[in-house]
């Protein structure tokens, strides 16, 4: 056995269908009566019909949360947040809601609880990535850490079979970076290769049937493992390059991991061989990065980040900012190469 840290995260996860009617337990067992619960505008019904759910347990429902956390939004449901006297959050949605949940944190302390209804992870986190004139940063602190967890299956139900398949991708990439961060651990590691392989075996069946509940749990679990492991250990080029590409260009966030991940493992192929060993095994293939690009390929999501919008001009500028300030990567970071790596990602080539 290598030598590692382990830093364990505190945190509440309650795990089912039917979940939802727990909430307001869950705010008072905080020592809280007045939340804010946050939206998308896509999910306003579901959030508003949480709140009539709550009661007099909740003050009010803002359902602007955006993609990339920007911060002219966190600094208008601040305002609404103290105009009503709001004691904690509850958020419901995917990455971006649970975002500004984070974002509300980080400025007034109050806890989160929140309730997932993508595969993005973020919820497992004490991650924050913001976006301001036009570029993302990220930080870790435990400020952001959501206190409670509910996942509700029952949510999933009606997430949308290609957003299912490219939130499911875009967890699995936490994953796949899991297993050959610098501060990489076992636990972190078997839980890694359970979130890919419970995810991979779970998305075909969502595919021929979203309302299969059995699948749905198992990629909601799969979610929640591979959201532990981007919370515990350090992330690399590959999330370097997608916070690049939502940040400055807007990009969907998990349709471009989609893109991206088969070609940023194949960049660390031979970096780093034992974590594809897991890799690829949990995927049950020979190669990990064609693995990841097959399984994409076969869901009938795009695969090249051509298909999402992105100029082939803009390559060098995303290639630039990507350099400028890298994550630690197994590999070290060779421009010309990851200008390559970004234009087969374009070009959505097999690797
Ligand atoms: P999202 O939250 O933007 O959701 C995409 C769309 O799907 C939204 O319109 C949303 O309302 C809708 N939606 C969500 N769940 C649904 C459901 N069950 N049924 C129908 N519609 C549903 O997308 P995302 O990919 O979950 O989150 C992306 C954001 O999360 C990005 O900003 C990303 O940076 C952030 N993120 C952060 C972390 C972290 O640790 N900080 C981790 C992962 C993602």
């Amino acid at each position: 056995m290598q030598p590692f840290v382990f830093n364990a995260l505190p945190g509440r996860v309650i795990f089912g269908s039917g979940t939802l009617s727990q909430v307001g337990d869950e705010i008072r067992g905080l020592g809280c009566s007045r939340a804010l619960v946050l939206s998308t505008p896509q999910q306003q019904t579901q959030a508003q019909r949480l709140a009539a759910q709550l009661g007099d347990l909740a003050v009010g429902v803002y359902t602007n949360a955006t993609m990339h956390t920007p911060t002219d939004v966190t600094f208008h449901a601040l305002q609404f947040f103290r105009e009503a006297e709001a004691d904690c959050v509850v958020a419901l949605g995917g990455g971006s809601t649970i975002g500004l949940a984070k974002a509300i944190a980080l400025n007034t302390d109050v806890p989160q609880i929140v309730i997932p209804t993508t595969y993005a992870g973020s919820e497992a986190t004490p991650i924050i990535g913001q976006t301001e004139n036009g570029i993302k940063t990220t930080q870790k602190t435990l400020k952001v850490l959501p206190e409670v967890i509910v996942y509700d299956v029952d949510l999933t139900l009606g997430l949308p079979a290609e957003m299912s398949v490219t939130s499911g991708l875009n967890a699995i990439a936490h994953a796949v970076e899991a297993l050959y961060a610098k501060d990489a651990n076992p636990l972190i590691s078997m839980l890694a290769e359970q979130g890919i392989a419970a995810i991979a075996r779970a998305l075909p069946r969502i595919i021929k049937n979203p309302e299969d509940r059995e699948a749905r749990s198992d990629a909601l679990y799969g979610a929640w493992a591979c959201g532990v492991c981007l919370g515990a250990v350090g992330m690399s080029i590959h999330h370097k390059l997608c916070h690049t590409l939502g940040g400055t260009f807007n990009l969907p966030h998990a349709q471009t991991h989609t893109a991206v991940l088969p070609h940023a493992a194949a960049y660390n192929l031979d970096a780093a061989p034992a974590a594809m060993a897991r890799i690829a095994a949990a995927l049950g293939v020979d190669n990990a990065p064609r693995g990841l690009f097959d399984l994409a390929k076969s869901l009938g999501v795009p695969t090249s980040l051509a298909e999402l919008g992105l100029k082939e001009a803009d390559l060098a500028k995303a290639t630039d900012i990507a350099c400028a300030s890298p994550y630690w990567n197994p590999r070290a970071i060779e421009p010309k190469a990851i200008g390559e790596l970004l234009a087969n990602a374009w070009a959505g080539n097999r690797p």
